[in-house]
């Protein structure tokens, strides 16, 4: 089943080839804190580029790390890991442009900017992405511990003949290829995780919630009754489909859920439902949503503030603020 796809391990990677590597880690944030020092105990010499104003650089300092500006740091390294949010990127990428020089590495985790051209690097630079699956506060525990976060590889320009084994390396030093690293491309990348949040992850599974919640308040249930049934016990559900799959999840409930859910499920999401990710996925393809949301971006995010405040002020969170303080779960 996935033996048309390619995954590497510890053994793949060449560590060797990272010796002689200065790696230029801009951010300090959720993957630029774990990339750094997962580096810095892998032995590469990593420095960490951060604004003059920023407050992250206490944090990098008090961790052992070198600080300098984003565009010194891009200096002083062969290979650069923009690890700032994707939305400064590009601004970021215009204040090292100049320093990056032929035979330098461009790595990201997330394929956005290439793949929608807000970041056009120079011919003689490779474009690599590691991109672990994670958060990055499990990808320097898990490297803690020894263990690996699973995590992808794409190179978009190998301008060197190298580009896939300085990926391979960087990937090994931060701990991916001790769990598997999948390769890919900026394409498949982008797009699928695009896809996957607004779908199913962040906007497919709060939409459900949101709707099957209102369906029951708005016949006569209670908001605690309606809030249990539809969001808490999620939480149950989804681990029993991460450790297992769906299988587990079916083999684990009642027969009567079982039933009902297998007879119901798909008249939930039907053909319309169906035909609605059809049309995401090609608002994805086509660079509609990306031109979207760089506007809203470009613009102040004056939608995105009402959409977020809107979401903020539905009646389950409300219900959920008081449940969560009545009750003690998630506090293992
Ligand atoms: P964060 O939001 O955690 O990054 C915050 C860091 O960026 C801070 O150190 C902040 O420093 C710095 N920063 C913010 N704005 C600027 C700016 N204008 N100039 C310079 N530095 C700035 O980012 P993430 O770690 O979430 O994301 C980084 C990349 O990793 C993205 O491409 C993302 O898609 C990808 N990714 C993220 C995952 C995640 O779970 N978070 C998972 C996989 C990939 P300051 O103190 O100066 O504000
Ligand atoms: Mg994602």
């Amino acid at each position: 089943m996935t033996d048309d796809i390619d995954i590497y391990y510890d053994d793949d990677a060449d560590s060797t080839v990272l010796d002689d590597k200065t790696v230029a880690v801009l951010g300090y944030g959720s993957q630029g804190h774990a990339h750094a020092q997962n580096l810095d105990d892998s032995g590469v010499d990593v420095v960490v580029g951060l604004r003059e104003s920023s407050s992250s650089r206490e944090a990098a300092r008090s961790d052992g790390l070198d600080v300098a500006t984003p565009r010194n740091a891009a200096e002083q390294a062969d290979i650069v890991s923009v690890l700032v949010p994707d939305t400064v990127q590009p601004d970021v990428y215009e204040k090292i442009r100049d320093v990056m020089t032929e035979g330098d590495t461009l790595q990201f985790a997330h394929g956005f900017n290439i793949h929608y051209g807000q970041i056009e690097p120079d011919d003689g630079v490779n474009v690599t992405m590691v991109a672990p699956k994670s958060p990055g506060h499990l990808v320097r525990r898990n490297y803690e511990n020894n263990e690996g976060t699973p995590g992808l590889l794409a190179v978009y320009r190998d301008a060197t003949g190298h580009a896939n084994e300085i990926g391979l390396a960087y990937a090994k030093a931060i701990g991916c290829t001790r769990a598997g690293v999948i390769e890919t491309s900026f394409r498949e990348e982008t797009e699928s995780d695009l896809f996957g949040e607004q779908a199913v992850l962040c906007g497919g599974v709060t939409s459900l919630v949101k709707t099957a919640y209102e369906t029951l308040v708005d016949n006569g249930y209670s908001r605690e009754m309606a809030y249990f049934e539809c969001l808490n016990e999620l939480k149950l559900i989804v681990d029993l489909m991460y450790e297992g799959g769906n299988s587990e999840m079916w083999d684990s409930v009642s027969d009567t859920a079982e039933y009902g859910g297998l007879t119901r499920g798909d008249r939930v999401i039907d053909d319309h439902a169906r035909e609605r990710m059809d049309e995401i996925l090609e608002e994805i393809q086509d660079g509609t949503f990306a031109r979207e949301w760089i506007t809203e971006n470009q613009a102040g995010r004056p939608s995105y503030r009402q959409i977020r405040a809107a979401e903020k002020n539905h009646d389950i969170e409300d219900v959920g603020e008081d449940l969560r303080a009545l009750f003690a779960w998630g506090e293992e």
